[in-house]
This record gives C-alpha cells, structure tokens and sequence, in this order.
C-alpha cells in the first residue's frame, strides 16, 4: 500500500477523521467498508488516504477537477426541483475500482496528473454558487465519500448560506461516515449497480451490502433519495436484475422512490463491449413497473419514452425531459398533478424569475468572440471552460441553434476577473444543431465533449479534437464469463 509521490497535489496533506491509530503506528480508516490499515508512508486503496507520522491524512481536501455548472438531471435527480442548475464538484480518488468506470481518468488516483487538479476553499465554492444564482450543490463525479472532510466543511458552510447539497454516490461508506454526512446532505442519488455479490465483487471491487445498509439508512431519516442501476450490456441489464433491484427498493425503501435504469456505454478495462440495448433499458421500465414502481425512469438517452414524469393516476404529463433538460408542464408548486390533484411526489423549490433576456440588445456582442459546436452520434452535451483574464467583469453569451436557422434567446454568465468557469450545455430537442458561445476576445476557452451524465471529461477538443467515434465503437462482445477473467487479470496486473 505505499507509493511514491510523482504529482504536487500528492504532496500535502489534511488531518482526516474516521481514523483508528494502532499500537504498532498504523492507522486503520473507518470510511469506507474497507477500513484499510495502512502502515506509515503507506496509502490506502483510494490512494487519496494515507498514515503520515502515525496519523490519518487525506491527500484531497480542497482538490478536485474544475467546478461545473450543470442541471440536476445530470445526477439523476428526477423528482427535486426538476430543471434546477446545480453546481457539480468532483474530486481525486475512489473506494472502489469499477470495470466501466467513465471517470477513471480521475476515479483512479493514479492516473491524476496535476493539470486535472483545481484547487477550492469551502469558501470559495459556496461565493461561486450564490453569485452564479445556483440553489444546489451537488458532490459527484469520481465519488464523493473519499471527499469526507471537505465535503462535511463545504456542505456545512453551504447550509448557512441556504444552499442545498446533493450526494451523487456508489455509496460504498461506513455507517459512522453517514452519520457524519446526515446533517448536511439534503438528497442522496445512489447509484446501486445490482443486488448480486458476485457481480459487485468482479465488477465494481467492493461488495453490496454496506451499500444497501447505507442507502436505506439516509431513507430512513426522511431524506429525499433516488435510486439508479447502470445496465451493463450482457451482465446486468438482464431481468433479474430489473425484478432484484425493483424487489428491493419496494421492500425495503418504498415503492415511491424513483428508479433510474441507466445505459452504460464501453470504457475503462471494458471497452471491448457494446451500449446497452435501448429495449432491455425498457424492459427493465416495465419489470419495475409490473412490480408497482410508478416513477422510474431510463437514463443516457434523449428522445426515447421512459424519460418524462405522468401521473400514475390520470396520466397528466408532468415534467417533459430531453436528454439532460426539463420542464415542468402538470405539477402545481406543491408536487401535485395540476389536472387530478394527485400527489406525484415531487419537491419544488420556490419559482424564480426566467433568466432570459427578452430585451437583449445585440451590440453587447460587439468586439465577442463566436465559437460554436455541432451535437453529432452520441456526443449531445458539452462542458464549456472560460477563464477570464481580463481585470474587469467578462461577460460570456450561449444559445442554441435549430435546424431552420433560428436560435434561442441568449443567456448571459458574468464572470469576475481571473474566474475560470465551466457550464454544461445539452442537445434540449431533436432539430437543435448545436450551441453557439460568444466569448471576450481576451478569454481563454475550451470545450469537452460530454460522454453520458455525470461524465467530468479531463481533456478537451483543442487537446485531442473532436471525438470521431459517433457511436460508441461496436466491438465484438466477449461474453460474461470472459469479461470477469479480463477484469480478474486486469486487476491483478495492477
Ligand atoms: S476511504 Fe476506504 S479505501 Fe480509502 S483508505 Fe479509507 S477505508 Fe481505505
């Protein structure tokens, strides 16, 4: 368990809580289930936790990849304020080791090089929010329990400040880490990837039941959860694990939770596969529905049914979804079905004025740059990154394109001087060509291709282009069996 430091960021540490100092100067970690006892010098299987002077560290605190504006569909958060722009804060390292992971590139410490690392002050997260007009922060990404001690300091400030925190998480973590996270997270969107031991044991590294004790656990003290299942092609997107997960979430949740089944797409150590078939995605829909689940939902498409909210009891449309857009168009403020009454389980928050500018004067794109982006195949969100490196206010305009030529309004993001910036934007109709972003000349800008939600892309098209691969490359799939020897041997090469 010790390593060598190659990067900066490896290089100072941060007391951590959770820890046990044994009598030989090893320390063991109560964070996650794994509770590594690491020697002195050592690291623990995050890697982003260690024993310095016989004491727990964490490598971490305030480290993480670029902050991003997004909308909370990204985290699939279907039934929270539907539309709401959240900040998403990811970070170094993970508990666990998934097959598929798409944000491995951060995930695995070790492939983390000081480039991806930005470095935050729980009080400069919580000033970009409020002064960006966002109500939610959402922890995320890689996974936010190897995050602990920042989180719990950011969280805490964000509460004060009336923001509310979301916890996007393989929830892999120790039942004393979620007493910990229990007075300042507000929702948790776990992702459960199968009720199957031996699927998590080969698959993810970890092992299952801390992660239902823990999700059922924040159930249980009344916190607004959502539960997703990545269907992974030809290991668990079949009907066993749809009427399994749906089982569980009716027993031992309630039947109201909504349910997200997720298209997984080919990365990591299992490129050699395919998407997930959109008709088991929907298969998996009906086997949840059969079994009495009303909200649930399938995820990483746009234009696909399985994606809006309709009443279960007059069948009103409620919410309309494209891709990683909503729109509230049946629900009154309080989560009811404007036509029936009924409850549709939903939690708003308060209605704001819209931000689009109906007066929009369009001299104030005099001396602006234009860059603008096509959607094609499979990419149909962006990552946009601005730094402003003017001494004054930078102010950057985006809207989207149609196919006939027509665009949205524009919408303005002021930026203060030295602000570095990134904000999502997603394909929101079938005809919509792309965005178009007008930039201060002065400004350095990137753009990253978004592959799937929660995807935190590490490189961007001015580094590696734009991507050519449409579709995810259709390899020729291995098989179940084969696929766990591949990730045996893999992680034993490791
Ligand atoms: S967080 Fe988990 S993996 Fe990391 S050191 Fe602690 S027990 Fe080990």
């Amino acid at each position: 368990m010790s390593s060598i430091a190659k990067e900066r960021w490896q290089l100072d540490s941060h007391p951590a809580r959770l820890e046990e100092i044994l009598p030989d100067g090893s320390v063991r970690c109560h964070l996650s289930p794994r509770n590594c006892v690491i020697k002195e010098g050592g690291l623990g299987f995050c890697k982003v936790r260690g024993n310095r002077g016989g004491r727990l560290v964490t490598l971490n605190y305030g480290k993480g990849v670029h902050l991003t504006e997004e909308t909370i569909e990204t985290e699939a958060v279907f039934h929270f304020a539907p539309g709401e722009r959240i900040l998403s804060l990811g970070n170094i390292g993970c508990m666990l080791n998934c097959g598929y992971c798409h944000n491995w590139k951060t995930s695995q410490a070790r492939y983390v090089t000081d480039n991806d690392v930005y470095y935050y002050t729980p009080e400069q997260i919580v000033e970009t929010a409020l002064r960006h007009g966002i109500r939610i922060l959402s922890w995320t990404y890689n996974d936010p329990v190897v995050w602990h001690e920042f989180i719990l300091d950011t969280a805490r400030l964000a509460k004060e400040a009336g923001l509310i925190n979301l916890y996007k998480s393989a929830f892999f973590i120790s039942e004393e880490a979620v007493d910990e996270l229990l007075p300042v997270i507000d929702i948790f969107s776990i992702s459960i990837k199968s009720i199957d031991s031996e699927y998590y044991r080969k698959v993810t590294t970890g092992w299952v039941e801390p992660v239902l004790a823990a999700t059922k656990k924040v159930y249980k003290t009344g916190k607004h959860v959502e539960v997703s299942t990545l269907m992974v092609t030809d290991i668990s997107d079949d009907e066993q694990t749809a009427r399994r997960i749906s089982e569980w979430v009716k027993t031992e949740l309630d039947a109201n939770v909504p349910l997200h089944f997720v298209r997984f797409h080919p990365d990591y150590k299992m490129s050699n596969s395919v998407r997930t078939p959109i008709s088991r995605l929907l298969q998996a829909r009906e086997i949840a529905r059969e079994f009495g689940i009303p909200h649930v939902y399938i995820g990483n498409v746009s234009g696909v049914d399985g994606t809006e909210s309709k009443c279960v009891k007059c069948g009103n449309l409620l919410v309309t979804r494209y891709g990683l857009n909503a729109k509230l168009v049946g629900l009154d403020t309080h989560g009811y079905c404007t036509r029936c009454g009924h409850d549709a389980h939903f939690k708003l928050l308060e209605p704001r004025p819209c931000s689009n500018d109906t007066t929009f004067d369009d001299s104030l794109l005099d001396g602006l740059e234009q860059r603008t982006f096509d959607w094609h195949g499979d990419v149909v969100s962006l990552h946009i990154q601005v730094l402003n490196t003017q001494s004054t206010d930078a102010p950057v305009y985006h809207r989207r394109r149609f196919r006939d030529g027509a665009s949205s309004s524009w919408t303005k993001v002021d930026l203060r001087p030295g602000e570095s910036y990134r904000f999502i934007m997603a394909k929101s109709r079938e005809d919509e060509v792309g965005p178009e972003v007008m930039i201060p000349s002065s400004a350095s800008s990137n753009l990253h291709e978004v592959f799937d939600r929660a995807h935190f892309p590490t490189q961007s098209i001015e580094e590696v282009g734009v991507s050519h691969s449409d579709v995810t490359p259709i390899l020729q799939y291995a098989g179940k069996q084969n696929m766990y020897d591949q990730l045996r041997k893999q992680g034993e090469a490791e």
